[in-house]
Formats: structure tokens, sequence, C-alpha cells
């Protein structure tokens, strides 16, 4: 295991494997990891030789008011769990070296970031696209992982891909939950016993809407409907959107065929939770 703090080095040090022909798979993460990371670096681990985890809390996808500051960063045990999990290099920049002083280049997603998220998080996604690119380009790898918990995300990064032709590949990896259902996130911590508990609601919600489209209704609005109240009749949440969206375009459908996503974020207390699920 190698902790590769500086972007040349990271380059040098892929090139040499490259050179003997060796696969490269990277999982961007933001650290404090979690079963859901982990996952991620497992299946790296199976489709690659090597394994590149990066670990930086990007200081420029996070707004004025959100938890940049407070964000977990507990290295040591994050580097215990990456290498158990299969990562042979942990690619931990410091801002400094990300953005250096005169840094002014950013990438701007387009249509895919006007609903969901990117319509509560301005600049959000720039951050998250900006920086996506640079550990791409500092890493080299052949195939990238990521977590379908972020289905926008995932969207916006693949659509990026795409448009700007890089040569790699994107993996997307289910959904990983407690065993309760909550789908685990770095921000599960942030909550307090009572708040941890009504957590559950976010998952309870998506279960009913996926049992309403099983018995044949598609009314999105009917099903958006029954999932706020759901959400609602819990006295620590507050919704922050509940949609239904195509699958592909992220455009919000009136009726569900194809391939749709419901899409969620809600406020436990003052953490800010996600969670979705795909059908079709
Ligand atoms: P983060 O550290 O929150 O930026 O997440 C790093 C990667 O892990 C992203 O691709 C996330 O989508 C993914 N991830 C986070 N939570 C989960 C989860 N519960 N299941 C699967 N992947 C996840």
């Amino acid at each position: 295991m190698k902790i590769i703090r500086k972007i040349e080095q990271m380059q040098e040090y892929i090139r040499k494997h490259r050179r003997a022909g060796k696969t490269i798979g990277l999982v961007p993460t933001m650290g404090a990891l979690h079963e859901g990371h982990l996952s991620l670096i497992r299946r790296a681990a199976r489709e690659n030789d090597l394994v590149v985890v990066s670990i930086f809390v990007n200081p420029i996808q996070f707004g004025p008011n959100e938890d940049f500051k407070k964000y977990p960063r507990p290295f040591a045990k994050d580097v215990k769990l990456a290498v158990k999990a299969g990562a042979d290099i942990i690619f931990n920049p410091g801002a400094g070296e990300m953005y250096p002083p005169g840094y002014q280049t950013y990438v701007e997603p387009g249509e895919l970031t006007a609903g969901l998220c990117g319509a509560f998080r301005p600049a959000h996604f720039r951050g998250v696209v900006t920086v996506v690119i640079k550990l791409f380009n500092s890493v080299l790898a052949d195939r990238a992982y990521f977590g379908q918990k972020d289905y926008q995300q995932a969207q916006v990064i693949k659509q990026m891909v795409k448009d700007l032709n890089l040569q790699m590949q994107i993996v997307v990896c289910p959904i990983i939950r407690e065993k309760d259902g909550l789908a685990m996130s770095s921000r599960n911590q942030y909550l307090s016993p009572e708040e941890r508990r009504s957590a559950t609601c976010l998952h309870e919600a998506l279960r009913v809407a996926k049992a309403m489209v099983s018995s044949g209704i598609k009314d999105a609005g009917k099903i958006k409907r029954e999932i706020r109240n759901i959400i609602q009749s819990n006295l620590l949440a507050k919704v922050d959107y509940i949609e239904i969206v195509d699958a592909g375009s992220l455009e919000p459908v009136k009726q569900i065929k194809g391939q749709a996503a419901i899409a969620l974020a809600v406020f436990i207390g003052k953490t800010r939770l996600i969670d979705n699920m795909v059908w079709g």
C-alpha cells in the first residue's frame, strides 16, 4: 500500500504500471468510508490489476452553508478499511495541490443538473465534475467506480465522459443499505439516535412507491403525494424534493413508463439525506 499526495507523483506511478500492462481502477471518495465505498473498492479490485482510492473532501462542491468544515475525516481508519477491501494506492491530495493559487478552470455540466439536487445545490455539480476530471487526469484509470446512491452524479459523470471523449469506463454500483434499509452515507453519523430512527422513512417511502408501481399505478403525481405523506408524517423530516424522472434524461415524468428513477432528498434535523430507486 502506498499513500500519494502529489498529482505528478500519482501520474508517474500510474504511467509506470500502465507500461507494464496493468489495468487501473479508480474509486473517488471523500473518505469517512463505509460499506458503500468498500463495495466499490472490492469491485474495482476484482476487475483491475491496480486499485487507486482517492480521498479528497472537495471544497468546491460544497455550498457556503453546507458541511465542508465538519465533514468527517478519519484518515487513518479510512486507509485501513480501503486496503482491507483491496486498495493498492490511496491518493490523498490537499486542497492546495488540487486548486493552487491562480486556479481558474471549471467544467460546466449541462441539462442533467437542472433538476433534483442540482436545483437545490447551485454549483455543486460544477464542483463535482471539475474534481472528477482532475482525479481522472491524475490517476489515468481504465475504469472508475461510482455508486447509484448518488444517481444524478453518476449520470452527470457518464455524460461528461461521453461529451469530453474521455477514454474510461464508468461503472455504477448498487446502493448498499443498513439492515433497516437506510442507504449508507458518511453523513449518517451526524444523526442523533432519534434522527437515525426517523431516517428510515426515506427507504420506507421508496418501498411503498415501488409497491405502487408494481401494482400497476403509473401516475407519478399520485406516487409522489403518497411518498410525501409518509415522509411528512415524520416530525423530524423535512422534504427538500421528491421527484420521478426519466432514468436517462432526468426530466420529470407524469406517467411512469420505460426506465424511471424516483429520487428524493430529505432533511432529518439538520442532515440532508438522499436516496433513490430505479425501475425498468
Ligand atoms: P462520497 O465519499 O460520499 O463522495 O462517495 C464516494 C462514492 O461512493 C460515490 O460514487 C458514491 O455514490 C458512493 N457511495 C456512497 N454511498 C454509497 C452506498 N450506500 N452504496 C453504494 N455506493 C455509495
